[in-house]
């Protein structure tokens, strides 16, 4: 027992007082020493007047009042009880599957799992690149191409990133892509506003005809095609080759258990879906999409790319490779804007692989194959015509002009089916479909069940039957049993360092809390089993919560128009450019192409900007981190009427409220152009100022930072686009579904109506039970806790800028350059060091390289603020000591951090400083000790010899 005095009890309160973290006392205690005497004081104090809707006053919102946990749930349980979930057989890339409990309460339902930040730190994240790994491999196996990332956004974005990647190696620079017409409409659809603003011209032609006559960069085929045929992908390839074209296959992962590889089959890049591995459907996500490629494209990969390099023990250690592709870096000449994917469900689907191994899945394939082939026999010994003679999973069933009545009769019995058009039905099996479903669809088409004996053999074209092996590596072999699963989980998830165990002070990321009330609905049938694609009167509680979603973040927002379908803050920025493309362009000027953005931004802007066809011009910012004003009326002048938009974030990412917003926005606007606000630090503005107010035309946010979804460990993310009422017409539409957005708008950003719907239950309760009142308190606390931070901080680090009255937002920059320089102790060793210390880093060198950004927020206690400030001034203090030769200048604490257990107790510890000072250097850390699993790892080696699949096990010794 610890002797500690007992708190005295907290008194009953609502739920905002338990996501916030601090209490009125620890409140009373940060203020003082922040010198305010209430939280609307200092909100008044940072806060410039000019983006207030009244001096000094925060903004009113209309919400309702809000509810306990109890009562939020009871809530969305009777929204819940407002779908139905059919049998689903609808299929188009969304296909029902069994999560494995063992999966879904120990990842899906797991905050070691879903908490985690993306493993840019890889020594406290080797839990889940392992996992992710495992995912790869998996990828790479089953596709038969050699790399496959760590999960892209969607299956229709993933070919719409094949067709950008096919481009941009195409060294005749041509401009035409052909798509097979046999593709699902989503896919289609994604594509064709994803090549509209690029000049990309789409050629959509049936290639079981051949490639038509054009000289095209790429060519993207089905396989098997949306029709469920499943066709020779082979002579569309090597025709594709001859023309020095390259070929994509979209391709079904668990139909690949049974067929030949795309890459067997000479693709250089194969895309698809992992939903049916075990991923709920969730009304269309999140789900992890998956792209492989041949040998030699492996730096043309967009998203993230796990690899295996060594630690300074010179054991093999994972870590994400090739990361100068990537938008963070590369801005406008990335490989792609994607920055948060989907990892969780990359996760999940992954381990689903690992839970039922190449046997069981195999299996799986062939029950789902057979159950097909019994539909099709007994369709067929009724006299109905099926259309599809080679297939793996889905049927195509000509009925003349009764295609919408057997929908219906099927509908009545439970089942969904897919109408095609006025004289054919499409239906598809998977995993869940039974003997009895298979009964009740033929008596949808008015036909008996199969006769015995009739023939169900394989209809998968012979010469197309998979022969080579897959997921062969011991991961795939060794969890059988539950038991081992489950440890296995286990073993990974305690690697890494997630939100269930220490703060996670990111700045920009803004990792707060994910209630468990709030991530409670996600899992549930009524909500995690409706296809994208299902009637919506049977998903009248889902889309009851889209809509009082758009209408909330409308209200705290000041816009007019939400669009909940982007599934990422970089799909969000990608539909809100689009919107300001299609603005001008209904207005007569297309010139106006032009998209300025200050040299501190966010990568995914400038890369955004790039898709969505504009031409990037970077703006200064002085020396204080502010928009240079005299820069920003040179670029504007210089630019013309070519103007189309400045893309800024706001509060800046300097984490300061610039004073000069407004005038910013009213010097764009009298240019002609548009206003975007990155939205992403939305966690400082909400319930005070509303960008749709203060001058903005266009916003996305992150459901994933300022409204709850957890971050998954690098997803999933919602990116909701938000506009004022002249941008509305132009937000994202979806060809299934004329209800989830203008009929003018820009085409889907993403495949599913409503984007990653399934998630959208975690945002709804936060706002439900925060309300007016919790919301403006948990902006106040994020703001008062940044302030706290700086405050504690900066005697120790200097902090780097400053807004009104010497206040940060809701973050802080802290400049390590100077202790640098003295010392040689850099940032990287700092966030290295406090692993030891049991944090995970700070935001690294962004929006300033050698800086550090701390992002506290509000759902941190004080005890958890000062342990974190502690650790950073017992790291001031080893630094000091290596400036004045207390610690030798290589041989110290810092520089060798993290120190592995191993290291620590090796006999032959050689190092000046002791192995106490090393693992306890607060007296804190004696009861609760984070243990690093790898030592620092070395980046370079892992690029210079790229490894991106699980190692034998031989590899790490014994
Ligand atoms: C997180 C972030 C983004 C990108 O959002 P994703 O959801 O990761 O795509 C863009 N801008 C800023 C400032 C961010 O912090």
């Amino acid at each position: 027992m610890s002797d500690r005095p007992t708190p005295a009890p907290r008194p009953a309160t609502e739920f905002a007082d338990r996501h916030i973290g601090p209490d009125a006392d620890e409140r009373a205690a940060m203020l003082e020493a922040v010198g305010y005497a209430s939280t609307a004081d200092l909100m008044a104090a940072a806060l410039p007047d000019s983006i207030l809707s009244a001096p000094g006053a925060p903004a009113p919102l209309d919400l309702p009042e809000p509810v306990g946990e109890a009562a939020a749930l009871a809530e969305l349980r009777a929204l819940a009880d407002r779908n139905r979930v059919l049998v689903s057989m609808i299929g188009q890339g969304y296909y029902d599957t069994v999560t494995p409990p063992v999966i879904r309460r120990n990842v899906l339902e797991n905050p070691a799992w879903y908490t985690a930040y993306t493993p840019y730190q890889p020594e406290i994240s080797q839990g889940r690149l392992e996992a992710l790994l495992n995912f790869q491999t998996m990828v790479a196996d089953l596709t038969g191409l050699p790399v496959a990332g760590a999960s892209l956004l969607d299956e229709a974005t993933a070919a719409a990133e094949a067709m950008t990647l096919a481009r941009r190696v195409d060294r005749k620079k041509r401009s035409v892509f052909v798509v097979d017409a046999d593709v699902f409409e989503q896919t289609l659809a994604v594509l064709r506003t994803r090549a509209e603003p690029l000049g990309i011209d789409l050629v959509v032609a049936d290639l079981s005809e051949g490639l038509p006559d054009v000289d095209a960069f790429g060519v993207l085929v089905q396989y098997p095609a949306a029709s469920g045929q499943v066709r020779d992908v082979r002579p569309v390839v090597e025709a594709a080759h001859e023309r020095d074209a390259l070929a994509v296959v979209a391709a079904d992962i668990l139909a690949l258990t049974l067929l030949r590889s795309p890459g067997e089959l000479g693709a250089d890049v194969a895309v698809g879906s992992t939903q049916r591995f075990g991923v709920p459907m969730g009304f269309g996500g999140p789900h992890a999409a998956y792209m492989a490629v041949r040998q030699g494209l492996q730096r043309q990969l967009p998203g993230r790319l796990v690899g295996v390099s060594v630690d300074a023990a010179g054991r093999p250690a994972y870590r994400l490779a090739l990361q100068t592709r990537e938008q963070h870096i590369r801005r406008e000449k990335a490989t792609s804007n994607i920055c948060t994917a989907q990892v969780l469900l990359a996760v999940m689907a992954g381990m689903y692989a690992v839970h039922h191994g190449p046997d069981g899945l195999r299996a799986i394939a062939e029950r789902v194959h057979r159950r097909t082939a019994e539909l099709a026999a007994g369709l067929r010994g009724a006299g109905v015509e099926v259309l599809t003679d080679s297939f793996f999973d889905t049927l195509r069933v000509r009925v003349p002009a009764r295609a919408a009545d057997v929908v219906r009769a099927a509908r009545d019995l439970g089942v969904n089916l897919f109408l095609a058009d006025a004289d054919t039905v499409g239906l598809s099996c998977d995993e869940t479909t039974t003997p009895e479903h298979v009964q009740t669809v033929l008596r949808a088409f008015g036909a008996q069940t199969p006769p015995d004996g009739a023939d169900v053999s394989s209809a998968l074209p012979a010469d197309l039957v998979r022969d080579v092996d897959y997921l062969d590596h011991p991961v795939f072999h060794t969890h059988r049993s539950e038991t081992s699963l489950l440890r296995y989980l286990r073993r990974l998830a305690d690697r890494d360092l997630a939100l269930d165990r220490t703060m996670i002070p990111l700045g920009s990321c803004t990792m707060k809390l994910n209630a468990t009330a709030e991530m409670e609905a996600v899992s549930w049938p009524a909500f995690a089993g409706l296809h994208p694609f299902a009637p919506l009167d049977q998903a009248e509680g889902l889309v009851r919560i889209v809509r009082d979603l758009e209408t909330w973040l409308a209200e705290i927002t000041g816009y007019d128009a939400v669009s909940l379908q982007p599934n990422a803050g970089s799909q969000g920025e990608f539909a809100g450019l689009l919107a300001i493309r299609g603005y001008h362009r209904s207005r007569g000027e297309q010139r106006r192409d032009v998209c300025l953005i200050p040299g501190s931004a966010h990568g995914t802007n400038a890369a955004s900007a790039v898709m969505a066809g504009m031409r990037v011009t970077v703006v200064a910012c002085d020396d204080g981190g502010n928009i240079d004003l005299d820069d920003l009326r040179a670029k504007i002048a210089d630019t013309g009427d070519e103007l189309a938009a400045l893309m800024v974030t706001y509060p800046s990412t300097h984490g300061v409220y610039e004073e000069t917003i407004t005038e910013v926005c009213r010097l764009v606007h009298e240019a002609g152009g548009q206003v975007y606000v990155d939205g992403a630090n939305l966690n400082a503005l909400v319930g005070w100022a509303r960008p749709g107010e203060f001058g903005a035309d266009v916003s996305h946010l992150n459901l994933h930072k300022t409204f709850c979804i957890p971050h998954g460990g690098g997803g999933p993310g919602v990116g909701p686009v938000a506009v004022r009422a002249h941008l509305a017409d132009f937000l994202p539409n979806h060809p299934a579904r004329t209800e989830a957005g203008p009929h003018t708008g820009a085409g889907p950003v993403a495949a599913a109506p409503f984007g990653s719907a399934g998630i959208l239950p975690i945002s709804w309760a936060y706002i439900r039970m925060m309300g007016e009142r919790g919301l403006r308190a948990a902006t106040e606390n994020a703001v008062l806790a940044a302030n706290y931070v700086a405050r504690r901080l900066a005697p120790y680090y200097p902090v780097l800028y400053t807004g009104p009255n010497g206040l940060v937002a809701h973050e802080c920059v802290i400049d390590i350059r100077g202790l640098h320089k003295r010392t040689g102790i850099s940032n990287d060793d700092i966030t290295k060091r406090l692993v030891d210390y049991g944090f995970h880093a700070p935001t690294m060198s962004f929006p300033v390289p050698g800086t550090l950004m701390v992002e506290p927020t509000e759902s941190e206690d004080l005890a958890e603020l000062d342990r974190f400030v502690d650790a950073m001034i017992a790291i001031r203090a080893e630094i000091d000591r290596v400036a004045d030769g207390g610690y030798d200048r290589e041989d110290n604490p810092l520089k060798n951090a993290p120190h592995t257990a191993e290291a620590l107790t090796a006999d032959d510890w050689k190092h000046a400083y002791s192995r106490e000072e090393a693992a306890y250097p607060l007296p804190g850390l004696r009861q609760n000790k984070y243990w690093a699993p790898v030592g620092r790892i070395d980046q370079a080696y892992g690029d210079r010899n790229l490894v991106c699949a699980c190692p034998p096990p031989e590899a790490f010794g014994d």
